[in-house]
């Protein structure tokens, strides 16, 4: 499916006004709140948060990041699946992929009978969809092909689309009305960089600020056209032509990279468009809007600030494959602290033993992990880690070090 000749601002406008489009709450946001509140929250982390982000017992203290866990966006979308549930009891749910990286929330889903879309190959297969059906669309969106085939269906959408998310493809759809090629920083296989590249006509997808480098040595320089091309295969949009399509740029993010990456990349295009252009022309061949999300931004510094201390190890919660928790564990190996990304309790192995994700590497157990004696130990999770979570893997720390928890 091609979106080229798609006019996509259109169609989410057409798609907005229709009845079988919801992207607001049905009404039952308090016992939905309610559940929620059961199901994620937790005493021991308020006890923490009360007491300064510290908890000492024994030998342990816990020092917990000053922002961490469930973003606003991510419970937004978790509570507005949960009402989708009430609001259509008898009609199939379907979700086009996890609500959000966290196994927990995702099982919680399964068990309540929504339905994720599977992948065949590398196609979702959405034959399993009838007309009629609810379909949610995650807190990190949906491509607009995928919105389009749905709506094609008769299908009625429940958009938990984060409004942060929905903020850079407006910023994708300024950049298109201009002609300008969309600079996306962010992973090109990440749902929320391939929603928001559809919505592009052209877009480059830049994984770090050394490939930006590349790009804009290639824009001051010229280069090789087919090592360009193959550096960034599956990055970019159908056609592209690092020859043709690097002359007006503008920038957009994955919500979830790392904040001062993304403003060092910003700047570092914004610099080369003005020695090449010069600083009167700079205007017709760059655009920025800032479209950092808060939440990413404030568990980021809390992460610097945590990591200034003195701490034994950090543990950095949440899903593998969520993009903001692997940035904050980048922060801890980056200060050189022992810092163990996991998902949930049961990684825990025993006093010996843990198995975590590396940076770069698959989960992997590793051995002697918990130091004997006194220990601080840094804390922290990502946006859609619940407190529950957080609170079993603290509790069994303070467990493991035979400490009782009140
Ligand atoms: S991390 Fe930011 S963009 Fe992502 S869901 Fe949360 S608030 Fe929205």
């Amino acid at each position: 499916m091609t979106n080229q000749k798609l006019d996509t601002k259109a169609f989410k406008r057409s798609l907005q006004q229709s009845e079988n489009y919801h992207r607001r709450g049905f009404g039952h946001e308090e016992e939905v709140s309610g559940t929620m509140n059961s199901e994620y929250q937790s005493d021991l982390i308020q006890t923490i948060r009360d007491r300064n982000y510290r908890l000492e017992k024994g030998d342990v203290t816990i020092r917990l990041a000053e922002s961490f866990g469930f973003c606003w966006g991510v419970e937004r979308a978790i509570a507005m699946a949960y009402e989708a549930r009430e609001h259509f009891p008898n009609e199939k749910i379907w979700i086009t992929n996890e609500i959000i990286h966290n196994p927990t929330v995702n099982k919680r889903l399964q068990e309540m009978n929504v339905g994720f879309i599977e992948l065949v190959g590398e196609e979702k297969d959405f034959s399993v969809v009838d007309s009629g059906d609810v379909v949610i669309l995650p807190a990190f969106g949906a491509s607009v092909q995928e919105m389009q085939l749905l709506n094609d269906k008769g299908c009625k959408i429940v958009d938990t689309t984060c409004p942060w998310v929905s903020k850079v493809w407006n910023s994708v759809e300024k950049h298109k009305k201009q002609d300008y090629t969309s600079i996306i920083h962010g992973k090109y296989a990440h749902e929320e960089t391939v929603a928001t590249s559809s919505f592009a006509d052209r877009y480059l997808v830049v994984l770090n600020l050394k490939q930006a480098e590349y790009v804009t040595n290639y824009i001051l320089n010229g280069g090789d056209r087919e090592e360009f091309l193959a550096m960034f295969k599956n990055a970019y949009s159908e056609g592209f032509d690092p020859d043709r399509d690097l002359k007006q740029v503008g920038i957009a993010n994955q919500t979830t990279m790392l904040k001062s990456e993304t403003e060092q990349i910003g700047k570092l295009l914004e610099q080369t468009m003005m020695k090449k252009f010069g600083p009167t022309e700079l205007n017709n061949h760059f655009m920025s809007f800032n479209t950092i999300c808060d939440a990413t931004q404030e568990r980021q510094d809390a992460m610097f600030d945590l990591v200034e201390e003195d701490l034994s190890l950090m543990i950095v919660i949440g899903g593998f494959n969520s993009s903001n928790t692997t940035h904050l564990q980048e922060i801890a190996v980056e200060h050189n602290i022992p810092s163990y990304h996991i998902d949930s309790v049961e990684r825990i192995l025993d006093r010996d033993r843990l198995e975590q994700k590396p940076l770069d590497g698959d989960v992997a157990i590793v051995e002697n992990w918990l130091p004997e004696g006194k220990i601080t130990v840094g804390v922290t999770s990502g946006a859609s880690t619940p407190d529950k979570v957080v609170a079993d893997i603290i509790e069994k720390i303070f467990d493991l070090k035979a400490v009782a928890v009140v």
